[in-house]
């Protein structure tokens, strides 16, 4: 018997001295900075600029709404443990800014992607009381100049790949500025004056900007705030005046009031759109994958052209 064990721990100590060396090796060769972030669109655009380099731990999956979104005790650990932090900012993870703030203020590296795009291309609305409208990324344009925050940031905390992130956030550049244009192209088969889109929450005031569409939401800038009945009335009162033929639902938001405002309308719901947050990566929509940015703006706007054309 002891010989046994014996053996076995002579094997067990072989295969390890046999592996070590390799993988102390491969992190030698390419030691990844652990990044944190919140919501899956600033996930993906660290992704696609670190790539190679950057570890990705995300916050909140798909379907989470960053609204009313508290970080557990492992979301702390998390954050304690990366060697930065990146997320949108403008109040869009609310509940999380004490603590992000905290951590900066320990000195951990804590981005907000948003943090230099100029103040006077953001909207106010006044439902979000003196506040920036958080929605950047369904502007498509907008949410490319988030790109050079976290190109300059990565390079950094790593400036032996400075050149590296650049040429990727040059990269990131070209696909926003094709998505765009191809977003522009598909927006053009709906008239004008059809250009109406009722959602459960306000996510799409820059899409609505950006896009050319008139843009109700039963519930406020944040989901903080649940419609009240008179909103709900209101909003029947406003489909059918406009002769909206189909309203949205969105993943992160319960579809439950916008099903019945539809019901009682008269009208179809057009489909499911992205808002808050993605979908599952590698969830494949015939060529998309929902969990990228560009599959969820891709997503988004075929359904919309899709239900109101
Ligand atoms: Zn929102």
């Amino acid at each position: 018997m002891k010989l046994v064990i014996v053996t076995w721990v002579f094997l067990l100590v072989a295969c390890t001295q046999n592996n070590s060396p390799n993988e102390a090796q491969v992190s030698r060769e390419s030691p990844k900075i652990k990044v944190t972030t919140t919501v899956n669109m600033v996930s993906d655009l660290v992704r696609q600029i670190g790539a190679g380099h950057v570890e990705v731990v995300e916050i909140m999956g798909p379907g989470v709404d960053p609204h009313l979104y508290k970080a557990s005790a492992n979301d702390v650990i998390k954050l304690q443990e990366a060697d930065a932090i990146f997320y949108v900012g403008l109040l869009l993870e609310g509940k999380m800014e004490e603590v992000l703030g905290k951590l900066k203020g320990g000195g951990k590296p804590v981005y907000a992607v948003t943090e230099n795009i100029d103040a006077d291309r953001l909207l106010k609305p006044d439902e979000f009381e003196g506040h920036f409208d958080p929605h950047i990324w369904f502007e498509v344009p907008l949410w490319k100049e988030t790109i050079d925050a976290v190109v300059s940031s990565l390079g950094k905390l790593d400036p032996a790949n400075k050149v590296d992130y650049e040429a990727n956030g040059k990269t990131a550049k070209a696909r926003m500025d094709e998505l765009q244009q191809w977003a522009e192209a598909k927006v053009a088969e709906v008239p004008l004056q059809k250009r109406i889109l009722v959602t459960s929450h306000d996510a799409y005031n820059y899409f609505g900007r950006a896009y050319g569409f008139k843009v109700v939401a039963l519930q406020g800038i944040s989901t903080v705030s649940e419609a009240g009945l008179a909103d709900r009335t209101k909003l029947v009162d406003f489909i059918k005046s406009q002769k909206v033929k189909a309203i949205f639902v969105e993943t992160t938001v319960n579809p439950e009031a916008i099903k019945a405002i539809a019901l009682d309308a008269g009208v179809t719901v057009g489909g499911e759109l992205f808002s808050d947050a993605m979908g599952e990566r590698g969830q494949m929509e015939g060529e998309l994958d929902l969990g990228t940015y560009e599959g969820m703006i891709r997503h988004n706007i075929s359904i919309i052209v899709k239900a109101l054309r």
